[in-house]
Order: structure tokens, then C-alpha cells, then sequence
């Protein structure tokens, strides 16, 4: 049956009849570590859970419809994820990355798997020319759209055409828009990564990671990887996940529309200097964003005055809170330069435009007119000198 994408969110791609044999509408956490073998050279299917699990299984299932990909894989952690997917790499092999991604995938990137002799040119990929980049040794293309924190965006249809023109793979960690507005298998990228610690779970609750590919050689190299490094995701946090799921299209509209409430409530701010979100019209981001996504998120940064503003606006709000994370029921206002950045080089976080005056804000589904005062409140008593 070809359902569309909120029934897929609660039965995934496939028969409901057959999801499980009591009939247990909410689908059970297989805690188990091992599988009873019917006979010698026979298996229910499970041997061991570090290669499978019902409950992993079933998340799996679910997130692949939600994709459009063949296969999916959990692990325990978007960074879990991304660690496995570096392996398909070897030493010597050259991957194009963006310069603006996810602060902890620059640093697995730069200071793990470099060192094992993997090699990274990290480069504006919505803006430099990709193919000027691309070397003999190249394999893959890594990205995020839009980035953290900057929002820019890259064009995913432009980015397939390149890649597939020199046999690279193109990666893009899709965990800011999420499959509910924008599915780049459909685009024509390879492998999908996720933090479904953000938006999947949505409920600020568990980590986990996802790996979703359409190519069955590359599903059947990443499936060898997740039983041989045994980060797999747990059965218990599989089950939150797919919990969180069925809620993704709802908490989505919900949060996206408080983001766009809350952008026009910044613009409108004298102390704010400068908002980033791609749902800005008359901006380059969201002319190629409409084009490929069927929505903008509820992820924004702005720039504020002065890093004295920024700092006293984490202070001094009484209802956001000031948290790493995003993608969850709560909003949460982050501090990229001391937190998801912290680690990268001062001089390429500048010139990423990451400031001591800029702020991230994962926008939740809260009433918005309490986050517009909350933020308000903190904005003013600043003025005041307080
Ligand atoms: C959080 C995040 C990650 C890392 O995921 P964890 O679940 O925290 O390990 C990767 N990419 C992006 C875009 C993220 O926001």
C-alpha cells in the first residue's frame, strides 16, 4: 500500500496486519541480548542483538519509508553514525566537506579520522565551485542543508549532478529539516545521516543516530559495519524514537510556524543585527530551499549587538532554556561559539560568521507568544541596564 507521509510516521512502509503477533498496538521493546536458536543451522531471524533487534528493526523500517531509501540503519548516536560511515573510507581517500557543519562532526572529522590518514577539504559548498575541489583521490561529498549554525543552504539537486559526474558519493545530514520537509535521497544523494536525537525523538528525551541509503551495496557495507562495531541503537531508545516519530509531522508545522513568528519578531528588534533562517524571502537560502525542501524548519540564528547582549540574553530568560540540543518539544537557545563550536579553530569559526554575538534558537511547540515575550523580556531588561 503507497501511504503518504504521516501514515508512514505511525506503520512505516509496511502491512500493519503483520507488525506483531499479540496485536500490541504500541510496538514492544525486545530487551534481549540473545535469540534462541530452533535447531542447528536454523535462526528465527535474530541471533544476536548487537546485529538485530525487533525493536531496532522496526525504527529502521519506519525512517527508511520516511526517507525513501532501501535500508536504514540506528545507532546510538548521530556521532555513533557518523563514525561508522567514516569507515567506508580509507587512508588516503579525499572527502569534500562544508566548512559550516555540526560542530562534533568537525571535530570527529579533523581530529579522529583524519589521523587515520582520511583526507578532508572543508570549503563553503553554497557558495565555492565543488568541482574545483575534486581530486583523483576524492570519494564522497559531505553536507549539511541548511548548516548549523549558519543556515546556509547548499543546492542538494546541483550537488547529485557533480557528484554522480565523478562517481562520489554525496552525504547529507539531513537532522535540521528532517524527512517531514526535505528528503535528499529523492534529490539524489547517496546516504542520509541523522541525529535522531533532534527532531526524529523530538522530545529532548534519548540520543540516536541514523544512516539511510538507496543503494543496496552501500546498505550491505554499513550493515557489515554496525555488527562488527557494535554501536547499534538500544532497544529502549529505539522504542523512544519511534514514539517520537509518530508526533514528527505535527511538532514540525507546530514549531516551524512559532519560528516564523518569532523571525519576524526579531527582525523588528533594534538590538538584533542580523537573523539567519531560510524561510526569509528575497534571500538567496530561500529561493534554492523552496526548490528542494517543502518547508524551512524551525532552526534560526540571529546576531545580537554585542557579545555582552548575547550573554546576558542566555542569563536572563525565564522560560528558554539555555541548552546544547535542539530539534525537541522545548525550545532551547544555544551559545554556538563556547558550545557546539567550541572546538573548532577561533579563526574558521569567524570566518563562519560564528561570533560572540550570535545565538542559535531551536524553536519548540510552545505558545509563541510566551517564547516572543520571554525573549522580549530578556531583550529589554538589557536596555535597562539591569
Ligand atoms: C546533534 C547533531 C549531530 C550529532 O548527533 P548526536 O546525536 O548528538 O550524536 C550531527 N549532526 C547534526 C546536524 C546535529 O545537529
Amino acid at each position: 500500500m503507497n501511504t503518504g507521509f504521516s501514515t508512514r510516521c505511525l506503520y512505516g512502509a509496511g502491512n500493519t496486519n503483520n507488525i506483531e503477533t499479540t496485536g500490541a498496538i504500541s510496538f514492544p521493546i525486545y530487551q534481549t541480548a540473545t535469540y534462541v536458536h530452533p535447531a542447528v543451522g536454523e535462526s528465527t531471524g535474530y541471533d544476536y542483538s548487537r546485529l538485530q533487534n525487533p525493536t531496532r528493526q522496526r525504527v529502521e523500517e519506519v525512517i527508511a519509508s520516511l526517507e525513501e531509501g532501501i535500508d536504514a540503519l540506528g545507532f546510538s548516536s548521530g556521532m555513533a553514525a557518523i563514525t561508522a560511515l567514516m569507515d567506508l573510507f580509507k587512508p588516503g581517500d579525499h572527502v569534500i566537506t562544508d566548512a559550516d557543519l555540526y560542530g562534533g562532526t568537525i571535530r570527529l572529522l579533523d581530529h579522529v579520522i583524519e589521523q587515520r590518514g582520511v583526507l578532508f577539504d572543508h570549503i563553503d559548498c553554497s557558495k565555492d565551485n565543488i568541482e574545483d575541489y575534486i581530486k583523483e583521490n576524492t570519494k564522497a561529498i559531505y553536507i549539511e542543508t541548511p548548516t548549523n549554525p549558519m543556515m546556509n543552504v547548499v543546492d542538494l539537486r546541483k550537488a547529485a549532478a557533480i557528484a554522480h559526474e565523478y562517481n562520489l558519493l554525496l552525504i547529507v545530514d539531513n537532522t535540521f529539516l528532517s524527512p517531514y520537509f526535505q528528503r535528499p535521497l529523492t534529490l539524489g544523494a547517496d546516504i542520509v545521516v541523522h541525529s535522531g536525537t533532534k527532531f526524529l525523538g523530538g522530545h529532548n528525551d534519548t540520543l540516536a543516530g541514523f544512516l539511510v541509503t538507496k543503494r543496496k551495496d552501500i546498505s550491505e557495507q554499513l550493515r557489515f559495519l554496525i555488527k562488527t562495531v557494535g554501536s547499534g541503537l538500544a532497544p529502549f531508545d529505539s522504542w523512544l524514537i519511534l514514539r517520537g516519530v509518530k508526533t514528527l509531522p505535527i511538532r514540525m508545522e507546530k514549531a516551524q510556524k512559532n519560528a516564523q513568528e518569532i523571525v519576524t519578531f526579531l527582525q523588528n528588534e533594534p538590538k538584533v543585527k542580523k537573523v539567519y533562517y531560510p524561510g526569509i524571502k528575497g534571500t538567496k537560502e530561500y529561493e534554492i530551499c523552496r526548490k528542494q525542501a517543502s518547508g524551512f524548519g524551525s532552526m534560526l540564528t540571529f546576531e545580537v549587538e554585542s557579545p555582552a547582549l548575547a550573554k546576558h540574553i542566555l542569563q536572563f530568560t525565564k522560560l528558554i532554556p539555555f541548552a546544547e540540543s535542539l530539534g525537541g518539544t522545548e525550545s532551547l537557545l544555544t551559545y554556538p561559539c563556547t558550545q557546539t563550536h567550541a572546538d573548532v579553530l577561533e579563526e574558521i569559526r569567524i570566518a563562519n560568521g560564528i561570533t560572540e554575538s550570535v545565538l542559535r534558537m531551536s524553536v519548540g511547540i510552545e505558545d509563541v507568544e510566551d517564547l516572543i515575550d520571554d525573549l522580549k523580556q530578556a531583550i529589554d531588561s538589557y536596555e535597562e541596564g539591569v
